[in-house]
């Protein structure tokens, strides 16, 4: 019964439809005809017979309506609403294919045509996706067991992507059904990021933490009446506790600007005091590992928008590596000089070192967390892995670029390029 209305309620809407497309031509010749009445004083059953003749001629098909007509039986029991389901099916950004109760595919948008190579209206589902569970997902709502399903499907080629798929009934009638693939490798891939980091950020609190726990049970056990022992145990005690806080301290830093990754820096700020700054209180470090620190600075105002805190992290995160890791090349150069390559106006800062520099397959990981090119160089060096990350994104948020040159034996630079507007 409910399948008679809507096929009447369909059948009424594609007369109107094409009374509604042929609407000026109608128009023309029901004045044409009472143009000629009026003229030509013919007999009002003429007219009459005219007009219905007119009418009927309107309803009929026109070519293109005719072969749509003829390509499939689901498609002209659903006529008005095919056309929206298209444009609708093209607004999504996800994949989407609508089917038939023969999982034969009805209509697929760009987004589907994209993803999926080689798949064409009149294709069988089932022959393109093969994978258990797709099949399984297809039997369940083609069976009308369930009117919509959910199921993960990964596409190996020709590169490997995650898909959370849904199937769907259209319903109403019209024996279609709607797959839309919504794509979930972008989250998967953030997911193993963030696990990974905790597993790194645990494995780097629990080696101090372990080394403090054992010399506690010493310094209470064998230890206890060794004065000279407990001195030297508390030490390194003390150490440890160092570069937990270190990691701490660098772990809060990742966060808080991750928090803010888009809030746009709004002061301006003076690169040549904050970099002399920087200098200043590095220093010591410097003269502890021998490291004499020369400058070469463009005249002039060398002013960029930005945070001056932040910015200062960054200039101490390299320059202090740079005394660190290139310790052996005996000095560095910090230079800050104007750069109006092409349209992207800024300032560079670069900080030099002359020590071991880094092999090139090490670049392009080397500001990932955690990431250090020798795990024992980095700890004797107090290091936490993190600052070069805190480095990336501190420049992302200033809309500013880090590059990297190494030459293995001759020394490391590490180039800022800060916009000026
Ligand atoms: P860390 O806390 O270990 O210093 P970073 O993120 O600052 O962490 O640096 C990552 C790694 O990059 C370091 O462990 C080191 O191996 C390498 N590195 C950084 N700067 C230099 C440099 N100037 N010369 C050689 N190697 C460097």
């Amino acid at each position: 019964m409910a399948d008679l209305d809507t096929e009447q309620k369909g059948a009424a809407q594609t007369i109107a439809f094409r009374l509604w497309n042929s609407r000026w031509l109608l128009i023309a010749g029901i004045v044409a005809v009472l143009a000629v009445y009026a003229l030509a004083a013919i007999s009002a059953y003429v007219v009459l017979a005219a007009l219905l003749l007119l009418l009927a001629a309107a309803m009929l098909p026109t070519a293109g309506a005719r072969q749509s007509t003829e390509s499939g039986p689901a498609i002209e029991a659903i006529g008005l609403q095919r056309l929206s389901g298209e444009y609708l099916a093209a607004a999504v950004a996800d994949p989407l294919i609508i089917f038939d109760r023969t999982a034969t595919i009805v209509h697929a948008n760009a987004a589907a045509f994209a993803a999926f190579g080689g798949i064409a209206p009149g294709m069988s589902l089932s022959l393109k996706f093969r994978a258990p569970e797709m099949q399984a997902l297809l039997d369940g709502v083609l069976s009308g067991d369930v009117a919509s399903d959910v199921v993960d499907y990964t596409e190996k080629l020709p590169v490997e992507r995650a898909y959370r798929v849904s199937a769907s009934s259209v319903g109403h009638a019209t024996d279609l059904y709607v797959l839309v693939f919504k794509d979930q490798s972008e989250t998967r891939r953030i997911d193993r990021m963030r696990a990974d980091f905790i597993a790194n950020a645990s494995h780097e609190l629990r080696t101090p933490l372990a080394s403090i726990a054992g010399f506690i049970e010493t310094l209470r056990g064998p230890a206890r009446n060794d004065p000279a022992a407990r001195d030297q145990f508390l030490q390194i005690m003390q150490s440890q506790t160092g570069r937990m806080a270190r990691l701490i301290d660098d772990l809060l830093s990742l966060s808080r600007l991750e928090m803010k990754p888009y809030l746009k820096p709004g002061t301006e700020v003076d690169l040549r005091e904050a970099v002399d700054s920087v200098i200043d209180s590095l220093g010591p470090l410097a003269r502890e590992n021998s490291v004499a620190i020369e400058r070469d600075y463009a005249d002039g105002p060398l002013d960029v928008p930005g945070d001056r805190d932040e910015l200062f992290q960054v200039f101490e995160n390299l320059l202090e590596n740079a005394c660190k890791y290139g310790q052996s090349g005996g000095r560095v150069v910090v230079s800050i000089a104007r750069s109006d390559a092409g349209s992207e106006q800024g300032i560079d800062v670069t900080i030099r070192d002359f020590g071991p520099g880094i092999p090139e397959e090490h670049i392009p990981r080397i500001t990932e967390r955690f990431y250090r090119v020798d795990v024992e160089t980095s700890r004797t060096q107090k290091g936490t892995g993190l600052g070069l990350s805190i480095v990336k994104h501190i420049l992302t948020r200033h809309n500013a670029r880090l590059s990297i040159k190494s030459e293995v034996g001759k020394g490391a630079a590490f180039s800022v390029h800060l916009p000026t507007h």
